[in-house]
């Protein structure tokens, strides 16, 4: 017998291997070890077969059989090689990016544990008859409950306890095959629901209504307009079905708040799944999930590919947010492949955001999705006041008008908080000697330092790279060297001078390294120990800051002006969602823009009209510019410290596409020329038919990889790239 099998190899399609003679047969989704080449690697079975194409006597067998139950189910194979197939990933990698760690080394998939359960007489028993014995009551009590793992009964009694009451045999020890524990749905214990207003409840019914089988839904509510509240009551009837709901939310948006209410309002463990965890709360997670034994999941990216024993529906918090996107290695949009995975699973989907991204958008306005709206803010909030103030020929203190000064204090003085947001950490962009004008540059990257006074460090924000502030100019010895631009850092320097009278606190990924770090500096600037917040966009992600009354954004001009064709939505965006942070409870908030281009017909468009009108708008031009969503893109990215190689091996790419309908831009240098000391270089597919790309590419790619150049020069290939 042959079995196919899955290898984090970098080459496609799976491999084929012997079983031994007497081998029990395997089932797709089983991990094996084997030999490959003169390692032995830990790959997932994708198929059994009769037949090879290798003649039998060339095939080596496998080591050793790891699982005997499937760590991947018949439809989590088909959907990851659905993937493989659609971002033309090798399917060994993709599988591979899907398993948590523990598993891809081989590690056992369900741990053995031994567990304490009630004996049939523990059972009958009636505990009042050991009121004389509180704490062999107590441990009676305690798996009356439910059976308790050994490890923590040990925690919560004394050996000689647990002794005693083994030998009435009143418990017993089991470590026999697992049983999971799926009781979670009888627990369940709904509290705190609000009555919803007439637009969520129109939404809950909606999708109340479609709630068996696939449909995909936008749930487009501005900021506060009570979208949780809106996912709390969908999901409660399937819970209480004893469906389990998966729930994606980005990277920072990952706030202990929003696990808290998920937990409060039913009652049950919420399972977390985020970049934090080692891998064994990691593998646990999964397991749990994967044999039902938790009824929500709430993660970032990766947390799509939990495994679920009764799905019911899968929710993507935040649709819009770039960190759904793997920017390395297998380049998925968890988004993208959550749409498959519910279409596959046959589950709802509802896709959430203040801002939808446009190709979602489009999908709803299509009639792909059905789009449901939320205009009003819930609960009373007042909307958001917005304004842009002209900056030209003003004099600025630390970035500030003289007049942004004054709204700033007539706030404060009201007793309310002021957010300042500035997209840029560190202290200053540059150090530039004021002699000679030379510029400290990282020479791999070719881009300057950021100064981070603080550390007392040069760091380049490409590559990681510091190195300690020179006294001395690099190119003609002298000492005077001075910052230019400005980051977060200095501005919280800068505001703690002009309002020396209230705390100032600075919030960017230098100041909140750690999770544990960002959710003490949140729960401090919720407290209302600081007045002034500063911080990057960090601050703009998911988090509620209900004393906030005023907003204030430094820099809009470096994102009117951008290369990026996704710029202006992004920075959209970044504004309706900055803006969404402020005001939350009964205060009017303001949201202040400073610019030298006060007529930008984006920024105006945005601000009269909403992010609403502005994205239709956007989509039209999209649609005109033939951009996606309206024709769909595929990048081929190619980097060599030789820069004329990645632009050859980009060459020859192009010629292997000429003969097809696909427009071809490029090659050209990324929009980041040079980083890590490296050239980079990049070919842009573009067509109007996306089944187009993919079989040209699928066509293509084997041949692509025998390219002369292909493996003198490191490259990849990214479908619907987001970054340039
Ligand atoms: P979103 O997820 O859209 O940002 P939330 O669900 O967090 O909005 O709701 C914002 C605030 O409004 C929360 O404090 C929430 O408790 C409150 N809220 C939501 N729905 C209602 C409602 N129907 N009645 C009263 N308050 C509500
Ligand atoms: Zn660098």
């Amino acid at each position: 017998m042959i079995v196919e099998v899955a290898l984090p190899v970098p080459m496609r399609g799976g491999f084929d291997y012997l079983l031994p003679e007497d081998h029990a047969q395997p089932t797709p989704g089983a991990r094996v070890r084997v030999p490959f080449g003169s390692r032995q690697l830990v790959g997932v079975i994708t198929a059994i077969k009769q037949n090879s194409d290798q003649p039998t006597d060339k095939l080596r067998r496998i080591t050793a059989l790891l699982d005997h139950k499937p760590v991947l189910s018949a439809l989590m194979l088909d959907w990851l090689n659905w993937a493989s197939r659609y971002y033309q990933h090798p399917v060994g990698d993709v599988i591979s990016t899907a398993l948590p760690a523990r598993l891809r080394k081989g590690e056992p998939a369900t741990s053995q544990q031994s567990f304490w359960r009630l004996t049939e007489t523990g059972q009958a028993l009636n505990s009042d008859s050991l009121k004389r014995a509180p704490q062999q009551q107590a441990i009676i009590e305690r798996l009356r409950a439910g059976r308790c793992e050994d490890k923590i009964l040990k925690q919560e009694f004394s050996a000689a306890i647990i002794r005693a009451v083994k030998e009435k045999q009143l418990i017993e020890a089991t470590d026999d095959a697992y049983i999971p524990d799926t009781d979670w749905p009888a627990r369940i214990k709904i509290s705190g629901q609000l009555n919803a207003n007439l637009e969520q409840s129109l939404a809950i019914t909606a999708i109340n209504n479609q709630a068996q089988g696939f449909h995909s839904f936008l749930l487009e509510g501005v900021t506060g307009s009570g979208k949780t509240e809106v996912y709390l009551q969908c999901i409660a009837p399937l819970l209480q079905q004893g469906k389990q709901i998966l729930i994606l939310v980005p990277e920072i948006g990952l706030t202990p708040q929003t696990v808290a209410r998920f937990e409060q309002r039913f009652g049950i463990d919420v399972a977390v799944l985020h970049s934090g965890l080692t891998d064994k709360e990691r593998l646990t997670v999964w397991q749990q999930a994967g044999l039902g034994e938790t009824g929500i999941i709430i993660g970032t990216r990766s947390a799509i590919f939990t495994p679920l024993a009764n799905p019911g529906m899968i929710i993507v918090d935040e649709e819009h947010d770039g960190s759904y996107k793997q920017q390395d290695g297998w380049r998925y949009h968890a988004r993208d492949l959550a749409v498959v995975r519910a279409r596959l699973e046959n589950i709802p989907l509802i896709l959430g955001s203040a801002t939808p991204s446009l190709e979602t958008l489009n999908n709803a306005l299509t009639g792909k999705y059905q789009h449901l709206s939320l205009k009003q803010r819930a609960g009373g909030a007042k909307a958001v006041q917005h304004q842009v103030l002209d900056i030209k020929g003003q004099a600025l203190d630390y970035g500030l008008a003289k007049g942004m000064q004054q709204r700033i204090r007539l706030h404060l003085q009201q007793g309310h908080q002021v957010m300042l947001f500035i997209n840029r950490r560190g202290f200053a962009p540059a150090l530039i000697c004021h002699q000679c004008g030379h510029v400290e540059e990282c020479h791999r990257c070719e881009r300057s330092f950021t100064l981070h006074r603080q550390l007392n460090k040069l760091q380049c924000h490409h590559c990681g790279d510091a190195k300690i502030v020179p006294s001395r100019c690099a190119a003609c010895g002298h000492p005077d060297l001075q910052p230019v631009g400005m980051g977060t850092e200095q501005l919280e320097h800068g505001i703690q001078r002009l309002f020396p009278q209230y705390t100032a606190m600075r919030i960017d990924s230098d100041s909140a390294r750690g999770k544990q770090k960002l959710h003490g500096l949140l729960d401090e600037i919720n407290q209302g120990n600081s007045q002034l917040l500063i911080g990057t966009q960090i601050l703009a992600k998911g988090h509620h800051f209900p004393r906030v009354s005023l907003v204030v954004i430094l820099d809009v001009d470096s994102a009117l002006f951008s290369a990026d064709y996704r710029a202006a939505e992004h920075l959209a965006q970044l504004i309706t969602q900055v803006a969404g942070r402020a005001g939350r409870a009964q205060i009017q908030g303001e949201l202040w823009l400073q610019t030298h281009n006060p007529g930008h017909p984006l920024l105006q468009d945005l601000l009269n009209n909403g992010y609403q009108h502005f994205a239709r708008l956007a989509l039209k031009e999209r649609q005109f510019a033939a951009l996606p969503p309206y024709s769909y893109q595929a990048l081929f990215r190619s980097e060599a410290v030789n820069g004329n190689l990645a632009y050859d091996f980009l060459e020859q790419v192009k010629a292997c596409l000429r003969q097809t309908d696909i427009s071809l831009i490029g090659p050209l240098p990324a929009l980041m020329e040079k980083r890590q000391g490296r050239y980079r270089m990049q070919l842009l597919l573009q067509s109007d038919k996306r089944t187009g790309i993919q079989q040209w590419l699928s066509n293509m790619m084997t041949r692509i990889e025998k390219l002369p150049l292909a493996n003198k020069v490191r490259w990849s290939l990214d479908m619907d790239p987001m970054d340039f």
